[in-house]
């Protein structure tokens, strides 16, 4: 029985704007580190490292060590984690996933505060506790720990190739059939939801698809795509699991994860099972392909020819993903009824192969 409120991290740094990679020294001055280590992700340190070691220069910060992080193993991120000399005070993480999954994860075995510079926002992993690392050459989420500090700047991530807006695009839609999953699963008496995580999420996915754009790169239509995010981080450390963000729709994605030689982004692939599993729910799958439409997510996933075959098959798999859990696509029915969508909804007929 709980009995008592809850204690949860949320990040002390938090800054979201145009031009915040120029200004990252100042920015985590505040926290008082005195010495840092940065990992960039694979490119990046080409890209933003001026930017980034001038504006620490600036702030009297020391640079203990650069790296650059392509092995996301778990072993080698472990060793990496214990080569860390002892006087640095906070780890930094620069890059699209890999390099923030990496830093979340050392920063957790050492204990020490890290930073979440995210260069695109293909999904909420730099806002979330969740490491995913190859365990055995497949990713998996394992425990970490929320961002010390949060840094986004927008202008970086307009400049991003449009695939990863997308992608974070379909992370954030997810939101509207995890949570009519968890709800489902409250229901069938398997566990009690969290109300205060299901607010936030709820409003987290609401304020964005309400936000009106003329383009995914308007700058308020970004920064309302990256707040969004982040509070599905927050949701997430509150409920101490994914499932506010990530139901059924995630157990698809995770499973087309296991069996494609090469998948596509994460949010890519939850986007289109989103819009699946809000079908087979029959909870606001107008609002959810009316966001995919104007933003022209469904024209862009045609271009990658996904397979109608390998999302039955990773939907036949959904359940034996998370075994534990009770989602709408653990349901016998439903699974038979997400096929029979893939083969008649005419948006997935168009967009799929
Ligand atoms: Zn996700």
């Amino acid at each position: 029985m709980k009995t008592s409120t809850h204690r949860i991290a949320i990040p002390s740094i938090l800054e979201v704007g145009k031009g915040n990679i120029n200004n990252v020294g100042n920015l985590i001055k505040k926290a008082m580190f005195k010495n840092v280590l940065i990992c960039f992700g694979e490119g990046l340190e080409e890209l933003f490292g001026d930017s980034i070691r001038n504006s620490l220069k600036e702030a009297n910060i020391v640079i203990s060590r650069i790296e650059t992080i392509s092995d996301i193993s778990f072993e080698k991120i472990s060793i990496k984690a214990f080569e860390i000399s002892n006087d640095v005070e906070a780890l930094i993480g620069v890059g699209g996933g890999k390099a923030i999954d990496a830093v979340k994860y050392m920063s957790f075995l050492r204990k020490l505060p890290f930073v979440s510079i995210p260069t695109s926002t293909s999904n909420d992993g730099f806002s979330s506790a969740g490491a995913s690392l190859l365990v055995n050459g497949r990713r998996m989420s394992l425990p970490a720990k929320t961002p010390y500090g949060i840094i986004v700047d927008i202008d970086v991530i307009k400049s991003a190739p449009d695939k990863f807006i997308y992608s974070g695009i379909g992370d954030l839609v997810s939101n509207i059939t995890a949570l009519y999953d968890w709800k489902f699963e409250e229901e069938s008496g398997k566990v009690i939801i969290d109300d205060f995580a299901t607010m936030i999420s709820k409003k987290a996915v609401n304020s964005f698809i309400r936000t009106e754009f003329n383009n995914i790169k308007d700058d308020l239509f970004l920064k309302e795509l990256v707040d969004s995010l982040i509070l599905n981080g927050i949701s997430m450390e509150i409920a101490g699991n994914s499932s506010p963000a990530s139901g059924s729709e995630h157990l698809i994605s995770h499973a087309l994860d296991k069996f494609l030689e090469v998948p596509q982004l994460h949010g890519i692939q939850v986007g289109i099972a989103t819009y699946i599993m809000a079908k087979v729910q029959n909870h606001r799958f107008e609002r959810i392909s009316k966001i995919l439409k104007e933003t022209n997510f469904f024209e862009h996933v045609k271009t990658l020819e996904m397979k109608k075959k390998d999302y039955k098959k990773a939907i036949d798999m959904a359940p034996s993903i998370k075994p534990n859990r009770y989602t709408y696509i653990h349901v016998d029915e439903n699974r038979i009824h997400a096929k029979k969508i893939i083969d008649e909804d005419e948006i997935l007929n168009y967009v799929l192969i």
